[in-house]
């Protein structure tokens, strides 16, 4: 299967390039795999090199290391996601659950870049969801009840207040909330890689074909060589179901997403010269649109179900004409041909938004599904998942496993058919807001 991801994103182009890339070329053995070099696998490799740092532990990818989802997404690490369920009250003890979990990966984050002095543009400027309905106020009023028992500052926001916030007159009505950071997701994931512990050896473009387990080992097939491993971790997200890994439990989406030119001052002048801002839609299928510090527009308002994941150019270049209208109906003064780049990427989902965070047969864990948080929630659980790994326990992964598990999915083909129906469904609903 094509696993690479095409080489458009514009902030994967922001960093510079690498060198020494080392691939899976002949037969080795270590303590410790971990397949899959996002924020989970990065994270997963820190924390086991950190507790065990005489063992051989080696961390491999079928791309470069951190430039799949967790390098190309759109930067937005979240305390709170709107699109559960909030009106009984054992949905608000359940959005408390995910609330902790959204916390601790904030958290988490956050002392990994204090620690290693990142840069990744990192901004709490918080976050809007909003909409150009009025009728989504509703939804936006039952939101800001539960959040006001959680105790999350927010307000709501109205047409002239938010065009002046924005600079886009097309929304007319907002909930803000003030606990989101606004990053850089390339920045990130590359200071994840740059700081890897020197017992960590990094494998990069060496796609994992076939995996099996015998008596202690775990031999793991690439093309040009082998690995005979004691314990394996898997941290391959929306590419979990292709390895085999709990296929009845997550299924992967590829989104896709553009990014504009900087603007120039008298286009920056001509919208208000707002701060930088992330909105979130308040329709699941809606966009979401992002002014970066640097003055660029980004946009992503697809998400779809694909065999094979990889987009050729022609694709992109059709997904690319969708957000070029979503930034044309926000920004009508600005220029037509802003987009600089369009890219995709693959995430995996849940039938209950839930996440994937287990031991799945003695010395092979898994962790992945974060549903669009899986900034802070990934770095989480591949903290965590290591310190599971190694027989450990600790109060993170006490909240960790307080969260409901990921329901059950019907088998192929009512799978596929359900999720196209419900896509569908909700892509009319949200019509008004891509
Ligand atoms: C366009 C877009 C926008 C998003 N916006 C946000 C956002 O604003 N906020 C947020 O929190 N999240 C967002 N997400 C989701 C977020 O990017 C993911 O949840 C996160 O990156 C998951 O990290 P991960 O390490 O688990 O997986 P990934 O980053 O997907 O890493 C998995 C790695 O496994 C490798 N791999 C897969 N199969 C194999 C194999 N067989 N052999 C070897 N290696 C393999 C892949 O190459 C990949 O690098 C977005 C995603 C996309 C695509």
């Amino acid at each position: 299967m094509e696993l690479n991801n095409d080489k458009h994103c514009s902030w994967i182009h922001d960093l510079s390039p690498r060198t020494n890339i080392k691939s899976v070329d002949s037969k080795k053995e270590c303590e410790w795999l971990i397949i899959g070099a996002g924020y989970t696998g990065l994270s997963a490799a820190r924390k086991l090199g950190q507790l065990n740092p005489n063992q051989k532990i080696i961390l491999v990818d079928a791309q470069l290391a951190g430039e799949g989802a967790s390098g190309r997404n759109s930067g937005y690490l979240v305390d709170t996601t709107l699109n559960d369920g909030f009106s009984s009250s054992r949905e608000v003890e359940n959005y408390k659950k995910k609330s902790e979990i959204y916390n601790l990966g904030i958290e988490v984050v956050k002392n990994y870049i204090k620690e290693y002095q990142v840069d990744c543009d990192w901004n709490e400027s918080g976050k809007y969801f909003a909409s150009s309905k009025i009728e989504d106020l509703k939804k936006i009023i039952n939101f800001s009840d539960t959040l006001s028992k959680l105790g999350f500052d927010h307000k709501l926001l109205y047409n002239d207040e938010l065009s002046k916030e924005l600079g886009t007159k097309f929304y007319n009505v907002a909930l803000y909330t003030k606990g989101g950071i606004l990053l850089h997701p390339g920045k990130l994931a590359r200071s994840m890689v740059n700081t890897l512990p020197n017992n960590v050896e990094l494998y990069e473009n060496s796609n994992l074909i076939n995996w099996s387990s015998f008596k202690d080992y775990i031999f793991c097939e690439f093309k040009n060589g082998k690995i005979k491993t004691k314990k394996i971790i898997f941290a391959t997200n929306g590419f979990l179901k292709s390895l085999g890994i709990r296929i009845n439990y997550n299924f992967p989406i590829t989104l896709t997403a553009s990014m504009t030119r900087p603007l120039t001052d008298g286009e920056f002048k001509l919208i208000g010269e707002p701060k930088e801002w992330g909105v979130l839609p308040i329709r699941p299928m809606g966009a979401t649109v992002r002014m970066t510090k640097d003055k660029r527009i980004l946009i992503r308002n697809t998400a779809e179900l694909r065999n094979p994941f990889k987009m050729s150019d022609a694709d992109l270049i059709k997904r690319s004409l969708i957000q070029k209208i979503g930034i044309k109906k926000r920004f009508p003064q600005l220029p037509e041909n802003l987009i600089k780049s369009t890219w995709s990427g693959i995430v995996s989902r849940t039938r209950n938004s839930s996440q994937i965070f287990e031991k799945i047969k003695e010395n092979i864990f898994v962790a992945g599904c974060y549903n669009g948080s899986g900034i802070g929630v990934g770095t989480l659980f591949g903290e965590q998942i290591a310190i599971k790994a190694i027989n450990e326990n600790s109060k993170e992964i006490e909240t960790i496993e307080r969260r409901n598990k990921p329901t059950w999915l019907p088998p192929q083909p009512f799978l596929n058919f359900g999720i196209k129906t419900r896509l569908m469904y909700e892509r009319f609903r949200a019509k008004s807001e891509v």
